[in-house]
């Protein structure tokens, strides 16, 4: 084509541990899904309805390749969590077939300005700049469904230069992965391509440049990045 007024953006393309690549459309994030989490945010962990924030799909970070430290924050916090892939279109999802939907899993971090987002709460304002900026989404390989089933408890944790900042089981969701994908689809119609971080578990705390992080999840291998 020749009409296009510049280059079309490049599709984020995650590496899978099938040896493909899965094409990113769109990335939802949980808020609130651990307990503990929910306590050391200052919030009660009763379980509210699952709510959700988005982060653009460029967002990715691949390949275990560096994490900038972005602009505009003095509080830059790791979340370690797992993110579910979603393989096949659908709207309206029954709680029973939602898992039918999941092309596979991963290992990701929802990296945080967290003192905008604290300022953000404050004012009941938009959470986008404290969630969505740039190379906001670090990602680990993506396992399909067929290798590694549907993980519904394991340890997922997190370190930074070695030290245990976060470890907790993923079987403590407070919203389960199908109930997660049940709501969204009620809210939006899901699409191959989209992922969803399923929120994290206590112990998010400050990264500063030169930090490593490993983040780990039991059968889905580990993803490490450093803070640049
Ligand atoms: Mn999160």
């Amino acid at each position: 084509m020749t009409d296009l007024t510049f280059a079309a953006p490049k599709t984020v393309l995650v590496p899978t541990a099938d040896d493909r690549r899965f094409p990113v459309r769109r990335i939802f994030c949980v808020g609130r899904n651990y307990a503990e989490h929910a306590r050391e945010m200052g919030a009660d962990p009763d379980r509210e309805s699952p709510f959700f924030f988005c982060k653009p799909a460029d967002s990715v970070v691949v390949g275990g390749a560096p994490t900038p430290y972005p602009a505009r924050t003095r509080l830059l916090h790791h979340e370690v969590e797992l993110v579910v892939a979603i393989g096949i279109v659908g709207a309206e999802i029954p709680v029973a077939a939602a898992l039918d939907h999941v092309w596979g899993y991963a290992v990701g971090i929802d990296m945080t300005r967290r003192d905008l987002q604290a300022e953000a709460k404050s004012h009941g304002r938009p959470w986008d700049m404290a969630k969505g900026f740039d190379a906001s989404a670090p990602l680990g390989r993506l396992f399909p469904v067929g290798s590694v089933g549907h993980p519904h408890a394991g340890e997922i944790s997190l370190q930074v230069n070695g030290e245990a900042r976060q470890r907790a089981d993923i079987g403590e969701l407070i919203w389960n992965v199908s109930e997660i994908i049940a709501e969204l689809s009620t809210l939006v119609r899901l699409e191959p391509g989209d992922l969803i971080y399923t929120g994290t578990p206590a112990g998010v705390g400050p990264v500063v440049r030169g930090d490593r992080i490993t983040a780990s999840i039991a059968g889905l291998g580990s993803l490490e990045t450093v803070i640049v």
